[in-house]
Order: C-alpha cells, then structure tokens, then sequence
C-alpha cells in the first residue's frame, strides 16, 4: 500500500509543524514496537518512554493520518460500553472502571501542560437532550458525578436557560462538564509524538505493518525491515488488518463525519456558544459540535455503518447543522472531511492479549480520545507485569461475528439500524 498524506481538513490545514519521520530500513531491536501512529499507538509509546523502555513506533501513513488527526476533538470523560462492564463485572470493580474512564482526560491535561503541546486545549463540554428520556439520564448521571466529587464542575441546565449556553432550540436541556472539553486532536497527536521523539522513541512513517512474526521475541515486519521486541503493541483500531484469525469479526468499521465552516464573526460565535464548549447529543446516530480556536463550527455526524465515504459529506452533514442552527444557513463551509470509527458489538473498547507478548487496544465506539490515553497506560502497566486493569478489559467477553469482516460489516450496519429506530423513539 503507497503511503498517503493527512487526508484534506481543518486540521490538516492548520497542523503544526512536525517533522517527516523516515520509513523504516533495516532490522532494528527495541523493548516495544508499536503498530499505528495514533492516539493508541503514540500515548502508550510516550508512557513507555517516560517509564524507560526503548520504543518503535511503526505507521503506514502519517502520524496522526488515522481517527486520531481528523476527529471532532471532544475530550469526553468515561467510556463507550462502561455501564455494561461495571455490570457484568460487579461492584468490586465499579471504582477502577470509573477511573479508568477519567483517567484519559487527567493524562491529556498532564501531557499538554508537561509538554506545552499547542493544541487549543479547553475545558467545558455539555449533553444536549433532544427528549425527556435523556433528560432523565443526564439527572442520574449528574447525581453520580456529584457522589463522586465533580461539585461546581457539572451542572444540569434547564430548557429556558439553554439560551444562555447555546444559540439553538433544538435541545430540552441538558449537563455541563467542566472536567471534559475540546481540542485541535491532530496537533495534540504530533505534540504527543514529538514529546515521545524527544524521549528516544523512534517513530517511522510510510511502512506498512505486513505481518507480525510470533515467538519469544515478536516482531513487526515492514517491507523495508523487521522490528524486533520484547512486547509488540497493536494499535490500528478500525485501520487495523493484522490477526484477522484472532482480531476480525470484533471491530468493525463505521464512518464519521465532519464539515467547517468559514471562520463566525466574534458576535455570531458568542451568540452560538458563547461559552465555548463541545456539544453532542446523546443518540446513536449522534450529532456533535463545537468552535475551533479560530471560531469555525465544526458540525460532524456519523452518516453510516457500513464504513463507507457518502458522495457528498457537506450534503449529508450540512443539513444537520442548519436544523441546529437555522441562523448559519448562509455561512459557507470551507472544509469536510471524515474517518473510520472502529465499532466493537458490546461497545466495551477491545483490549487485551493475543499471546504473552503481543497486546492490542482497538474498538473505542467513537468516544476514544480520552480512552486510547487510558488504554495507553493500561497496556505500558500490562508489560511491565500490572496486569489488574488490563486483566478487567480481558474478563469482559466480547461477541467474535463469524465469517469475516464482510458480513460482519453487514450485521453492524443491521445492527445499527436497530439503535437508528431506538433513536427514534
Ligand atoms: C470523524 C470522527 C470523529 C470523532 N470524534 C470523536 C470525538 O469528538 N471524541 C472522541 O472521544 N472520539 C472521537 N472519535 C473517535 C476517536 O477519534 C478514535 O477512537 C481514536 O482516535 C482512535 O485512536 P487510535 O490511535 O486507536 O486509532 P487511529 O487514530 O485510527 O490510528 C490508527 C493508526 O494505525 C495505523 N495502522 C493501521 N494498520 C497499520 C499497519 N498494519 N501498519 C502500520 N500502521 C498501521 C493507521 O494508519 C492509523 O494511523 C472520532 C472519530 C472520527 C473518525
């Protein structure tokens, strides 16, 4: 496969600068090698790094060319398929989920400071409710982050106050999160890579992961070379091929997809978000929102499962925005663009081991930037022998659908149908 470049978008226009790192040539040995330069891939490289390991970093394309550069930059605390793993998992456990699913948002923050990564970093994120049933799920989820200490920085706003945080009637109400917020996701990936560089990780772009070769030292063959290692790390969440016996029929891949508009006046910013938070609301088929720092809307939606690009993703998405707010019907879009989602069935993100050496972490359900931080750190833990967080993401069970991909892909897209009349309703 030829290697492409960061796909056309708001953020590949406005990338800082971040150096091309060589393909790969030669055989080298390291303690890790990491497959995919995303967030995955490059969080746990950069715990590994500041725990002193020496890592490889492999990526077919760009760093940060997957979901991670071209993501709607909502950093949102927990995770997809949380409330079914504290299920079945029981209450012993109910605490270390509940971390792991802030923890993410808590390593964003610590990086950007510790690296001053200029990535638009700002706190505040808000659960628009489109009926009263999502009110109802936004009030328990408010009491529980009460019981758990969030305070002053969550409130539940009421319909005739929505006015005063957003410039749209589309939504009843709804739950203000200040310990969530936005960013520039791409910028956040190559801030995050360059600090890892500067650690000694050594990160190559344009080569392709052909295979995994397995035994007491794995290694990640590419067809310019071979990089051996003590772990191998796979992270190529829904551009992920390698494994298909063990990893296929797990994770599948659905579309996302987001346009920009020209840069709003400062009044029309103020009027749409005048506090400058990240919006979604809580459907299957979601809508989310927010301002780039240099006050565009960024509207995206996801369009489809079946991981297909629709002809036109301004038609498809605009529409959408407009319901939203009717008042930027005239504002011109200047950017869209998407990407592949990585869908697991359950929802609870695949983490785990394919042998004692060889560990991958894929299938955030489309709420990953915050939990690939998490998953990171899970599995910088699981090879330096701390298994306890890793070892819950294993216990969970997950649905394998047989034969392959291309009528799993089907069921997914079946499936989702399903959660498209339950939004409905
Ligand atoms: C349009 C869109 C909007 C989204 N919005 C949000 C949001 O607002 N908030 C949120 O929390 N989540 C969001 N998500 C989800 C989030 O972006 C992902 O969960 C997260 O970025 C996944 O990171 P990753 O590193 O696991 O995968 P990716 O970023 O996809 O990276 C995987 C990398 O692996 C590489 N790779 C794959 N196979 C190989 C191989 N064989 N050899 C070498 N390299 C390989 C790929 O080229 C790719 O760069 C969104 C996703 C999309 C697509």
């Amino acid at each position: 496969m030829t290697s492409q470049p960061h796909p056309d978008s708001y953020y590949a226009a406005t990338r800082n600068r971040a150096p091309d790192y060589p393909a790969l040539q030669g055989d080298i040995e390291t303690d890790v090698c990491v497959v995919g330069g995303g967030f995955t891939g490059i969080a746990t490289a950069l715990t590994l790094a500041e725990r002193g390991y020496s890592v490889v970093v492999l990526e077919q394309n760009r760093i940060g060319w997957g979901a991670s550069g071209r993501n709607g930059g909502q950093v949102i605390g927990g995770f997809s398929g949380e409330a079914l793993m504290a299920q079945r998992l029981g209450p012993e456990v109910a605490d270390l989920i509940w971390d792991i699913g802030w923890r993410g948002n808590a390593i964003i923050a610590e990086r950007v400071q510790k690296y001053a990564i200029d990535c638009d970093f700002k706190y505040g994120y808000m659960d628009v409710a489109l009926k009263p049933r999502h009110l109802r799920a936004f009030e328990a989820y408010h009491e529980e982050l009460q019981r758990r200490g969030f305070g002053a920085d969550v409130r539940m706003v009421a319909k005739h106050e929505m006015r005063s945080v957003l410039g749209s009637d589309a939504y009843i109400g709804g739950l203000i999160n200040r310990r969530s917020g936005h960013l520039h996701p791409l910028n956040l990936c190559l801030g995050e890579a360059a600090a890892a560089a500067s650690l000694g990780v050594k990160l190559f772009e344009g080569c392709e992961v052909l295979a995994i070769e397995h035994g007491p030292r794995p290694a990640a063959k590419t067809a310019g070379g071979r990089v051996r290692a003590n772990a191998v790390v796979l992270a190529g969440n829904a551009y992920q091929r390698l494994e298909t016996r063990r990893l296929s029929g797990q994770v599948f891949p659905a579309g996302s997809f987001i346009i920009a508009t020209e840069p709003l006046s400062e009044e029309q910013a103020q009027e749409i978000n005048p506090l400058d938070m990240a919006f979604c609301d809580p459907n299957y088929v979601l809508d989310y929102f927010r301002l780039s720092a240099d006050r565009r809307l960024l509207f995206g939606g996801r369009c489809n499962y079946s991981g297909r690009v629709p002809s036109s993703i301004r038609a498809s998405i605009e529409p959408r925005m407009h319901k939203v707010f009717p008042q930027l019907r005239t504002t011109r879009i200047d950017y869209e663009w998407g990407g592949s989602i990585g869908i697991v069935v359950n929802r609870v993100p695949l983490i785990g081991r394919l042998r004692d050496n060889v560990y991958y972490s894929l299938g955030y359900s489309g709420h990953g930037v915050n939990m690939t931080h998490a998953a990171g750190e899970i599995l910088a833990d699981a090879i330096g022998g701390t298994l306890e967080r890793l070892d819950l993401f294993e216990r969970v069970g997950h649905w394998r659908i047989p034969f392959g991909q291309a009528l799993g892909g089907q069921l997914v897209a079946l499936g989702m149908l399903y959660y498209r009349l339950r939004d409905w309703l």
